[in-house]
Formats: structure tokens, sequence, C-alpha cells
């Protein structure tokens, strides 16, 4: 990837990646104007969009679980919440489904275990799922 053709302020050599099919960095672009520049800038340190009126979310079953994903695939596919702030949601059910799972395999064991015969300590692990 080829570098700006500008020179940083105290005079070394930028650099910063070029812009597609350009010879110069977007803060050294003359292309750009100045006003261009600093929107962006400010743009940049803008808190990203939230639904902060948005309801406590509930991960509790499977079926509020599919509420929500549901609830962020709207969201962000109607501009409502910024993509950063959806991807922090998925990963979350992700978790949550995780723990899920455990829950599922050590309830399963537990019954198995209690068929045959086992004398099964209790586990950790409590989840109500259904
Ligand atoms: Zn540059």
């Amino acid at each position: 990837m080829n570098h700006c053709q500008s020179n940083t302020i105290s005079g070394k050599e930028c650099d910063a990646p070029v812009m597609n099919g350009e010879d110069y960095c977007y803060r050294h672009n003359p292309r750009i104007s100045k006003q261009d520049k600093v929107d962006a800038s400010k743009q940049g340190g803008k808190r990203f969009k939230v639904l902060q009126n948005a309801p406590e979310a509930s991960i509790k079953s499977i079926q509020s679980i599919l509420i929500l994903l549901e609830q962020n695939i709207n969201d962000v596919r109607k501009g409502r919440v910024d993509p950063r702030v959806s991807n922090a949601v998925v990963q979350n059910v992700n978790a949550a489904l995780k723990v899920y799972e455990l829950a599922v395999i050590e309830s399963r064991i537990n019954i198995l275990e209690s068929k045959a015969g086992i004398d099964n300590q209790p586990r950790p692990i409590s989840m109500d799922y259904n």
C-alpha cells in the first residue's frame, strides 16, 4: 500500500495509507475541504446511536432471546442502532447461549446419572430454561 505524498507538520514524510485512487491520506488530501475534515473529526468523536429508551432485554428463555435478536436485526437494518451496538448485543447473546447449552447438557447428564443409579453431586451451574 502506498503512503501519503505529504509531509507532517514536523517535516517528516506522512506514513498514512493513501485514499483509494489518490496520492494523499484523508488528512492531507487537498481535494477534501478543511470544513469536511473538521466535520468528520467531530462526527468521529460523537457517541454512536443506541436505544436509550428501549425496555430491558430479557435472555431468560430461548423465546426471549429470539425476540431480542429479531428486534436487534430490525433496529440495525432501520438505522436505529449503530452496527457496533448491534454486534455487542449479538456477542452478549452468544455468551448467554453458551451458558444455556451448558445448563442443558448438565441437566441431561443429571438425568442419565440418576437413571444409571450414579450418586450425582449437586452441580454449581443452575439456570432456568424453557
Ligand atoms: Zn498524509
